[in-house]
């Protein structure tokens, strides 16, 4: 032997006895031999067609965000049923159910979001074609709901005993406008310094999320007095100070690593086209997983508006002629769970030992909101493969699907242990 390799011997040994003094509770791979979770584990796989049923009729029930009520109550009534304690809808309309343990902590929230992109009057109607769903919503998120259902059912039937205490929630506003509300409001109020672990279930595959992509999103207005194109020439206009914004935006530099980016989605105003505007408008977006990144691209911009009306305002000679009002309309908070963290951890052993592969990736979800406070958290697929999120085309490939529910219930449970 090498002195080496001798080293390499020593390492390992320590390590060794590191992991088994760090691992006084059970790893996934000691809770898989569980009867009870196993028998879990085995009813999640045997009872797919039922998952996939839930699926199917949550999805038949229109959620646009800020209309998730009439979804949010079948999700109660399936709580209630299936016998989850405390079954409660907190202000805003996230519908909570206990899953009650030895001990209320550690305090474990798994969370799907109830709300989809689709406004009121979409055609919601699912169509099965062999083995894929069609259907607006169905893979996003009314997968994660039917998951989270799925876990519950699984793990009363077969009796599952946890140290700790799980909550299932089913939340309103992931999507779009809908920023996050529900899960500020879990953090915030409803379960506020009470979530020691945080998993939402959103969207399809075998994955860990673990880095949080935040966004602004503003509606920026440039208002002036206005006036015929002829007869009051010379006057500052409100457009032409959104032009010299968006010229200099589009100057911006950002950073490649961490991804940094921003956009002018949607410009608007005037009446017509012999009238100096009285006003114009811009919807713009700006993404990034690092806070410090986001907040400063977000002061660049900021900057370049309040240049451009003060140069539109001095063109014409008449300072204070153009103002601006910046309106946050949308703020999801940047953040990560680090790789090397229990639950990260946690969330690839899951995959490793119930033999299937699970990379890291990142993402804008509700687990922005808990990474952004620290509180331990990732963002798992229900299983199944999604494709054509958020586009009336969406569908998913129930092929193997039950993987994402058995993932979701060994993660549960090894997350719920001390
Ligand atoms: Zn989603």
């Amino acid at each position: 032997m090498s002195r080496s390799m001798a080293l390499i011997g020593v390492v390992l040994a320590l390590s060794a006895v590191g992991a088994r003094a760090q691992s006084a509770s059970p790893t996934p791979a000691d809770l898989v031999k569980d009867p009870a979770v196993k028998a879990a584990i085995d009813g999640a796989k045997a009872t797919e067609p039922q998952t996939i049923e839930d699926q199917i009729r949550f999805c038949e029930i229109p959620a646009p965000s800020f209309k998730e009520e009439v979804r949010g109550r079948e999700l109660q009534r399936v709580f209630q049923q299936l016998g989850l304690q405390n079954v409660r809808v907190d202000k805003v309309g996230n519908v909570l159910g206990d899953y009650t343990g030895a001990a209320p902590r550690p305090h474990v929230v798994i969370a799907a979001h109830l709300d989809t992109v689709f406004p009121e009057g979409t055609a919601v109607k699912v169509k099965r074609e062999g083995a894929v769903l069609h259907g607006p919503g169905i893979g996003d998120d009314c997968r994660g709901l039917a998951v989270l259902v799925a876990s519950v059912r699984e793990m009363k039937k077969a009796k599952v005993q946890v140290p700790g205490t799980i909550t299932f929630v089913a939340n309103v506003g992931e999507e779009g406008l809908g920023d996050l509300r529900g899960v500020k409001e879990l953090f915030n109020t409803t379960l506020k310094d009470q979530i020691d672990r945080f998993v939402s279930i959103d969207g399809t595959g075998i994955h860990v999320t673990n880095v949080a992509v935040g966004s602004h999103r503003y509606r920026i207005t440039f208002k002036g007095p206005g006036g015929h194109s002829f007869g009051a020439f010379g006057m500052a206009n409100p457009m032409g100070a959104m032009g010299r914004a968006i010229a200099k935006i589009q100057e911006i530099q950002v950073p490649k690593q961490p991804k940094t980016t921003f956009n002018v989605g949607r410009i608007g105003g005037g009446t017509s086209v012999n009238s100096i505007p009285f006003e114009g408008w811009m919807e713009l977006d700006m993404r990034s997983s690092d806070p410090a990144s986001l907040a400063a691209v977000d002061a660049n911009i900021q900057k370049a508006i309040d240049t451009a009306v003060t140069e539109e305002n001095a063109r014409w000679g008449k300072p204070g002629t153009i103002t601006v009002t910046k309106e946050l309309v949308g703020d999801r908070p940047a953040g990560s769970t680090p790789e090397n963290s229990p639950i990260v951890r946690n969330g690839l052993a899951v995959a490793t030992v119930l033999g299937f592969n699970a990379n890291l990736g990142e993402g804008s979800t509700d687990s922005n909101t808990p990474m952004s406070l620290k509180v331990p958290a990732i963002t798992i697929g229900g299983g199944g493969r999604g494709r054509e999120a958020h586009a009336l085309t969406e569908s998913f490939d129930t092929t193997d699907a039950w993987q994402g529910t058995q993932y979701a219930i060994l993660l549960a449970v090894s997350l719920a242990q001390k």
